[in-house]
C-alpha cells in the first residue's frame, strides 16, 4: 500500500511540460513493471510533444511564408462563409483595396470595391458558381482608395457540403503593373516615339476606320501627304539632334492646325501624313492644306538656330481619287511630289497623270544618271544681264539645260528636284561651274561676269569652297567675274552656317548674290549679316511693274534698301520696255529679261555680244 502512495506521488510529480522518467525507489517487481509502464508512456508523450512543436513550428514558417508570397506576388486572398456570413480577408488582400486591415470588412462592402462597369458581370458569374459549386477566373477594375482604379485577376472557388455549408474562396491578383506594361507596349506599337504622333500602323487602321464609315454615311475621306522642304540640309547641316528638335516643333504645330478627330501621323523622317475623316469637299482638305502653309512660315528656333521650314503637300480624297486606302496614300505622294516640282512650299490635289509622272521620273532618273557620264547633255545656256541705262551687257547668268536624246531640250523644272533628291545635283553642279568658268575665260576681253545658280544641297556641301577655288585656278579667271547665286530661302534656313560658308567664298574673291529675293521672309538686319555683294528682285515683282501699284512699290523699297547698303540691284524677268522705263526711274541700274534676251546657248551668245559692240 506504501509503495502505492509512493507511486502516485511520483506520478503526481510529473511536470508534463518537461516530463522526466521516474526513479525506482523499491526493488518490487511489480512496483518496478508499473514504473517502467509509466516510463515507456512518458518516453513516448515527450515525442509527440517534440513532433507537435516541431509541426508547429513549420506551420507558423509556412503561413508567414505564405504571407510573404502573396504580398510579392501581389495576390491577395478572401474566404466568404455564406451560412455564418463571416469574411475573412488577408493582409494583401486589404493593401490591393487601400484599406487599412482592422477595419472590420463586411461581404457586401466587399463586393462594393468592385469596379462599376465590371459589377454587373462578376455578381453573375458569382452567383451561376455558386449555384453550381463551380469556379471561375475574371479580368476587371477594382477601386482602390489608395490609388483609384487597380487592374485585377480574380480566381474564385465555391466550395459546397452536403451538410449544407457553402463557403466562396477567391484569390485577387494585383494586374496593374502589367496592364501598364501591355498599354506600353501597344503604345509604342502604333505610334512614333520622336512626335508621339501615330505611325504608320495606326495610320493604316485609322484610314481603313475612316473609309468604312464614309462608305457607310457616304461622305469623303482626305489625305495629305507631307514633306518638309529641304529637311535633308537641315539634318546633314546642323546634325539629327537638332532635326530630330525640329521634326518635334513641326509635330506640335501640326496638332495646332487640324482637328481632334483628325489623325496626324509620321512616317518617318520629314514625311507626315494627316487623315480627314469626315470631309465635306476636297475644298475642305485644301483648306487645311493652305493653313498649313501659312503656320509654317513663321521661323523656328531650334537650340540657338532660327530654322524655316516650309511644306509640299499632296492631297488625295476617298472615293473621288481612289476607293482603295493603299491607294488614296499613294495618289496624296504622287501630289506631293508635283508640290516639290512646282518649287516647293504649296499644295498640290491628285491629278490623274501624277502617277504617270512619277514612274517618269524614275526612268529620267536614271537617264540623268547615264547623263552625267556624257559631255554635251548637261548644257549651259546664257541669259544676258544688262545695264538699263546704256542697254550693254554686263554679264550672264547661266542656266542649266539638259538636251535629251528624246525628249529635247529640258529646263531646270524638269530635273533640278530630281537632281537635289538623288545628290547628282553635285556633280551637276560641278560641270556647271566648269562651264562657267570656261566661259568667263573665253569672254576675257569683254571683262564679263558669269553666274552660276547654287541649289542648296549644293551650298551646303562640304566640297563646295574647295570645288570653286580649283576651278578659279584650273581655268586661271579672275574671280569676281565668277559670281554665285544663292536664293533667299537657302540662305536663311541655318543663318550661322550660311555666313561661315559665304565668308569663305568671299575670301576667294568671287561675287556674291542673293537670288529671287523678296520671296523669303529674311529681315533686313538679317541680310546685313551675309555678306552678299548683289540683290536680285524676283521677277514676280517685275513682271507687272507695269500694272500693280503694289509691285511698284515693293519694288521701289528693295531698291532703295538695298542701295542704302551698298548692294548691287538686278531686276530679274524684265519682259516689257515699260519695266526698263519704271526700274530705270527707280534707279534700278541692272536687268534681266526676256525683253533683252532669253538665255541662249553660247554660240548664240557670242553673237550677242558681237552685236554688243
Ligand atoms: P533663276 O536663277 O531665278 O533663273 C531665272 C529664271 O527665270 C530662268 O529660268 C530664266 O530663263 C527665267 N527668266 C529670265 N527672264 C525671264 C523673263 O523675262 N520672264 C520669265 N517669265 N522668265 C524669265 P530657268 O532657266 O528655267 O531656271 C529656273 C531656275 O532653275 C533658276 O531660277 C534657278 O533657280 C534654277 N537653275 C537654273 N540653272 C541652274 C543650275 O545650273 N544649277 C542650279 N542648282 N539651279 C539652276
Ligand atoms: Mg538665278
Ligand atoms: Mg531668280
Amino acid at each position: 500500500m506504501d509503495l502505492l502512495k509512493l507511486l502516485a506521488k511520483q506520478v503526481e510529480e510529473v511536470n508534463l511540460a518537461h516530463p522526466k522518467k521516474l526513479r525506482y525507489h523499491d526493488e518490487d517487481s511489480e512496483y518496478v513493471q508499473v514504473v517502467d509502464t509509466i516510463n515507456k508512456l512518458l518516453e513516448s508523450y515527450k515525442k509527440q510533444q517534440a513532433t507537435t512543436k516541431r509541426l508547429n513550428e513549420n506551420f507558423t514558417k509556412t503561413q508567414s511564408n505564405l504571407l510573404e508570397s502573396q504580398k510579392m506576388a501581389k495576390v491577395g486572398s478572401f474566404e466568404y462563409d455564406m451560412n455564418t456570413g463571416q469574411l475573412t480577408v488577408s493582409a494583401q488582400m486589404y493593401r490591393i483595396l487601400g484599406i487599412k486591415s482592422k477595419e472590420g470588412l463586411e461581404w457586401k462592402d466587399f463586393l462594393e470595391f468592385i469596379a462599376f462597369r465590371d459589377k454587373k458581370m462578376v455578381l453573375q458569374e458569382l452567383s451561376d458558381a455558386v449555384e453550381k459549386g463551380s469556379r471561375f477566373t475574371l479580368r476587371h477594375k477594382l477601386y482602390s482608395q489608395k490609388r483609384s482604379m487597380v487592374d485585377v485577376e480574380t480566381r474564385v472557388k465555391v466550395r459546397k457540403k452536403s451538410g449544407g455549408s457553402v463557403k466562396v474562396i477567391g484569390t485577387v491578383m494585383d494586374i496593374s503593373s502589367q496592364m501598364e506594361a501591355k498599354k506600353t507596349i501597344e503604345y509604342l506599337a502604333f505610334h512614333d516615339s520622336l512626335t508621339g504622333l501615330a505611325n504608320r500602323r495606326l495610320l493604316h487602321d485609322r484610314l481603313e476606320e475612316a473609309i468604312a464609315l464614309a462608305k457607310r454615311y457616304e461622305h469623303l475621306v482626305g489625305v495629305l501627304f507631307l514633306d518638309v522642304d529641304r529637311f535633308k540640309f537641315i539634318n546633314d547641316s546642323l546634325g539629327h539632334d537638332i532635326g530630330d528638335k525640329l521634326i518635334k516643333k513641326i509635330a506640335n504645330v501640326l496638332k495646332s492646325v487640324v482637328r481632334e478627330s483628325d489623325t496626324i501621323s509620321r512616317l518617318g523622317g520629314d514625311e507626315f501624313v494627316i487623315v480627314l475623316p469626315h470631309l465635306e469637299g476636297v475644298e475642305a482638305a485644301e483648306t487645311v492644306a493652305k493653313k498649313i502653309n501659312t503656320v509654317m512660315k513663321q521661323p523656328f528656333n531650334v537650340a540657338d538656330h532660327t530654322l524655316f521650314a516650309t511644306m509640299s503637300i499632296g492631297i488625295a480624297v476617298y472615293p473621288n481619287h481612289s476607293s482603295c486606302k493603299d491607294e488614296v496614300i499613294k495618289y496624296a505622294d504622287a501630289a506631293m511630289y508635283r508640290a516639290k516640282e512646282m518649287g516647293r512650299n504649296n499644295y498640290q490635289v491628285y491629278e490623274m497623270n501624277m502617277t504617270r509622272d512619277l514612274s517618269d521620273q524614275l526612268s529620267l532618273e536614271q537617264d540623268l544618271r547615264r547623263a552625267l557620264k556624257t559631255d554635251d547633255e548637261i548644257q549651259l545656256y546664257y541669259q544676258p544681264k544688262v545695264n538699263l541705262k546704256t542697254g550693254k551687257i554686263i554679264g550672264a547668268e547661266g542656266l542649266v539645260r539638259w538636251e535629251h536624246p528624246q525628249l529635247g531640250v529640258l529646263y531646270p523644272d524638269r530635273f533640278i528636284s530630281l537632281a537635289e533628291n538623288t545628290g547628282m545635283i553635285i556633280p551637276i553642279g560641278q560641270k556647271v561651274l566648269e562651264l562657267a568658268a570656261k566661259e568667263i575665260k573665253a569672254w576675257e576681253k569683254h571683262n564679263l561676269a558669269v553666274a552660276v545658280n547654287l541649289s542648296g544641297r549644293q551650298f551646303q556641301h562640304g566640297s563646295l569652297v574647295e570645288d570653286v577655288k580649283n576651278i578659279i585656278e584650273k581655268y586661271e579667271i579672275d574671280p569676281k567675274c565668277l559670281e554665285l547665286e544663292i536664293t533667299e530661302t537657302i540662305s536663311m534656313n541655318n543663318v550661322q552656317n550660311s555666313i561661315r560658308i559665304l565668308k569663305d567664298l568671299k575670301a576667294l574673291g568671287v561675287t556674291l548674290s542673293i537670288d529671287d529675293f523678296g520671296t523669303g521672309y529674311s529681315s533686313l538686319s538679317y541680310l546685313k549679316k551675309l555678306p552678299v555683294d548683289v540683290l536680285k528682285i524676283d521677277r514676280e515683282f517685275v513682271m507687272d511693274l507695269h500694272k500693280d501699284k503694289g509691285d511698284v512699290m515693293i519694288s521701289k523699297a528693295i531698291i532703295g534698301m538695298g542701295k542704302s547698303l551698298d548692294y548691287k540691284i538686278v531686276a530679274e524677268g524684265i519682259e516689257k520696255e515699260e519695266h526698263t522705263e519704271i526700274l530705270n526711274s527707280m534707279e534700278c541700274e541692272y536687268g534681266q529679261g526676256f525683253f533683252y534676251s532669253k538665255a541662249v546657248a553660247k554660240a548664240d551668245f557670242d553673237k550677242l555680244l558681237e552685236q554688243n559692240g
